[in-house]
């Protein structure tokens, strides 16, 4: 049951959390009437049902289909983090954000559990997303620098952010049974991006092995043997008469931004490569 209402950080509209679907929630692509996925066969029904974005990030912010991460995701919404005590959490699934005619994605891992877990929109809220839109606007992706909150007037053009698996896991560590089971979302968005689709960035090795994955599944041309993730590694992906380009990147964690792992001179390099 959703706790007692705290107001949102941007709009002030108490929300409880776990937000209910059509609450109105900045962003929120769902309503009560959105069907809900249960189970891994739900998943696959529904997501490959899905006519259009609109439709799929509805169904996934809705998606029930894993109890462990169910549980996770309510509870750390519910718990909270002492800073983040006066906010309500979104404490759901999250879309995917940004274009909905991409010509470039980018597939995450998961949302953080006090990132997108608590704002509703992928890499918000957090030192993750702090360095990936400070890239994607000086990119040109992003009319500004700094992701806050849902309804902080954030806007990608031609690029759009999605995950591997859509709901906050324990440790950012997914069990292989809740990949498979989030894969038909992830084979979703691509089918969908696919006629305007031209690159694909991979965030950390979870990101460019589902990508592979997906993209085999649909049928399209993957190098075979696999090619081996690596910063600013490239694969071609054949999808009809096209090549997509997929680029890898370490993750924006701060495991990798605070060690020098990664640099912000190295993230700005792998998004030129996205650009042939
Ligand atoms: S991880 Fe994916 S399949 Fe599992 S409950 Fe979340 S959205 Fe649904």
């Amino acid at each position: 049951m959703p706790e007692e209402p705290l107001p949102h950080p941007i709009t002030g509209q108490p929300f409880g959390s776990p937000v209910a679907p059509g609450a109105g929630w900045p962003g929120d692509p769902a309503d009560a009437k959105t069907p809900v996925a249960e189970d891994a066969a739900d998943v696959a029904h529904l997501a490959a049902a899905a006519s259009d974005i609109a439709e799929l990030d509805a169904r996934i912010t809705v998606c029930r289909a894993c109890p462990r991460l169910i549980a996770w995701r309510e509870d750390v919404a519910i718990q909270k983090r002492k800073s983040y005590a006066a906010q309500p959490y979104w404490g759901r699934p999250a879309a995917g954000f940004g274009d909905a005619h991409p010509q470039t994605l980018i597939v995450g891992l998961a949302p953080a559990a006090h990132g997108a877990n608590r704002t509703g929109r992928m890499f918000t809220g957090d030192r993750s997303g702090d360095w990936l839109y400070a890239a994607l606007h000086r990119a040109g992706y992003a009319n500004q620098p700094d992701a806050t909150h849902a309804g902080d007037g954030l806007h990608l053009t031609g690029l759009r952010i999605v995950a591997a698996v859509r709901c906050a896991p324990p440790d950012n560590k997914p069990t292989t049974l809740e990949k498979a089971t989030c894969a038909p979302w992830l084979d979703r968005e691509l089918q969908l991006a696919a006629p305007t689709l031209r690159s694909i960035l991979a965030l950390g090795s979870i990101g460019w092995d589902a990508t592979l994955a997906a993209a085999r599944r649909l049928g399209w041309d993957v190098p075979s043997p696999k090619p081996r993730f690596g910063h600013a590694t490239i694969a071609e992906i054949r999808c009809g008469t096209r090549t997509i380009r997929l680029v890898g990147s370490y993750h924006v964690s701060q495991q990798n931004t605070f060690t020098g792992k990664l640099t912000e001179q190295m993230l700005d390099d792998a998004f030129a490569l996205l650009r042939p």
